[in-house]
């Protein structure tokens, strides 16, 4: 039986070529997936700041368009900048002069930053100008005007401010809620120190960025405002973040299904197809070993009759045997016959079982009738144990008492030729009763136990292949006894015998 094994070889190898095809391309394609999920969040805010730019184009000219219509006014003690609609955009403490190269003004914060406009004050326009400055750690924005030798100014106010942003920010679409607003052009440390200063920008440039609102799109603004940035940023949670978390979500879940189910798709069709080529092996093997079986009695019967016919036997004695041998051959291949036949219709599903509630002992008794006429004379012990009082069962007598009488002949078949012990019992068992055939036989190993009541399923071994047989049996009476909501169970150790049990379920009131 060395053929079969080519054809599971060529279909591994055919199987290992195709999951090979299917699972390179698909980690290739997952790898591909994580690296772009990976710069996912770089290619959203790619997409917002692409989206946001024209905006911010456009405001970042208004602004300083709006801002220099803007008039300064003396309002009491203090000055106003106010634009052409009367909205102020001064902040009332931020009043300065500057005369006589000194600087007059109640903030002092501003004077520092106003320090570097004392050399250039000669040079300012006279009409009103705004303007940005940066000294050591503080950016304003001033509005100023030179009256003379004195330059007279105010500082902005950055609430003002981002009121007059969101102004002219109102009626452009926007794709998801965000606030416009100047922020100071964060000071490059890097040109100015050593490695030591670079660093320390850095890490406080990183730890605004992980603390602040984070910036959708941002635009310098053009002298002379380049202090200040033009920022969106979002209202409510970030969306860049949010977009990227949730598809970071969706793909590794998509990813993990796939996987899963790749993975249980290729366990289960190989498991499938691997059966499939079993059951395919263990065909041929059932057609060549049925052929066998049909051929060796076919064999002895037309010797037999070849005998009787050259009238070689004058002793009738010696007739008789003849012929009695002949009975038997001819018994076991329409036995033969039978099972395959009943198996054929178990299978196509066109088997169907007469039931009637009956005693046990109907079943008993036929089987056991059945298994000593076909084994009279053969030398072994057998015992019949049937309990009294036993219930009712409801079965087709002829099915199950085949079922039982199929483990009679294996207890007998698969016993050494000497000294053979077999014993039914009979016994209740909770809602069952118990049809149990024992025998003191070759046993059957564990990895057997299990497979026996499969289909053409035979033990390999030297006394199975001396032995006739189909590998029908067992698969036969498992079939039966599930059709009558029963179980077959076996309990055997190898060279220590085997226990087979029926349990048929006893008859409901
Ligand atoms: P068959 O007897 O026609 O080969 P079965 O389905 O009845 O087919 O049995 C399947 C296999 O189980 C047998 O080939 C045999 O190896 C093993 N077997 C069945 N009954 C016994 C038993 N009582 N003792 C040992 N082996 C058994």
């Amino acid at each position: 039986m060395s053929r079969p094994a080519p054809v599971i070889l060529s279909f591994r190898r055919t199987f290992a070529l195709l999951i090979l095809l299917v699972v390179l391309p698909s980690a290739g394609l997952s790898g591909f997936g994580v690296v772009a999920i990976i710069n996912e969040r770089a290619a959203v805010e790619k997409r917002l700041e692409a989206a946001w730019r024209g905006t911010l184009a456009d405001l970042s000219a208004e602004v300083p368009r709006a801002l220099s219509s803007g008039r300064l006014e003396q309002w009491g003690d203090r000055l106003a900048f106010v634009l052409p609609d009367e909205q102020e955009l001064s902040d009332p403490e931020g009043t300065f002069h500057v005369e006589n190269g000194l600087v007059r003004t109640k903030d002092p914060q501003l004077a520092e930053a106003l320090a570097a406009l004392v050399p250039e004050a000669a040079s300012l326009p006279t009409v009103p100008t705004v303007f940005s400055l940066a000294t050591n750690g503080r950016t304003v924005m001033v509005a100023a005007e030179r009256q003379g030798a004195t330059v007279r100014g105010v500082r902005l106010s950055n609430i003002a401010l981002d009121a007059l942003l969101s102004d002219k920010a109102q009626g452009r679409a926007t794709s998801e809620p965000v606030r416009f607003t100047l922020l100071p052009v964060p000071r490059d440390a890097s040109s100015e120190g050593g490695i030591v200063n670079r660093l320390m920008s850095e890490v406080a440039q990183a730890r605004q960025n992980a603390l602040g609102p984070p910036v959708l799109a941002e635009r310098v603004l053009s002298a002379p405002l380049q202090d200040f940035r033009l920022v969106v940023l979002p209202l409510g949670e970030d969306p860049v973040a949010s977009a990227s978390t949730r598809n970071r979500v969706v793909y590794g879940v998509l990813l993990g299904l796939f996987y899963l189910t790749l993975t249980f798709g290729v366990g289960y069709t190989a498991r499938v197809l691997y059966r499939e080529a079993r059951l395919s092996r263990m065909k041929t093997d059932f057609v060549s070993l049925v052929s066998h079986e049909l051929r060796t009695p076919l064999t002895s019967i037309r010797m037999f009759i070849e005998t009787l016919a050259l009238g070689r036997l004058k002793d009738p004695a010696q007739q008789q045997e003849v012929l009695d041998l002949l009975t038997k051959e001819t018994e076991r291949l329409s036995d033969l016959i039978e099972r395959v036949l009943d198996w054929a219709r178990i299978e196509s599903g066109r088997k169907v079982y007469q039931r009637e509630s009956l005693p046990v002992t109907n079943v008993v008794d036929v089987a056991v009738a059945a298994f000593r006429t076909q084994r009279h004379g053969d030398g072994m012990e057998f015992t019949v144990k049937v309990d009294d009082n036993l219930p009712h069962v409801e079965v087709d007598r002829v099915a199950v008492a085949g079922a039982l009488l199929n483990l009679l002949q294996n207890a007998y078949k698969y016993s050494g030729p000497t000294n053979r012990r077999i014993a039914l019992r009979a016994q209740r068992d909770g809602g069952y009763v118990n049809l149990s055939v024992e025998d003191n036989g070759v046993g059957i190993a564990r990895k057997d136990r299990k497979r026996i009541f499969e289909r053409f399923y035979r033990v390999d071994n030297l006394l199975t292949r001396k032995t006739e047989g189909s590998g029908l049996g067992l698969a036969i009476s498992k079939r039966i006894v599930d059709a009558h909501g029963g179980r077959i169970t076996v309990k055997s150790e190898p060279g220590q015998g085997s226990c087979f049990t029926l349990q048929l379920p006893v008859t409901r009131e």
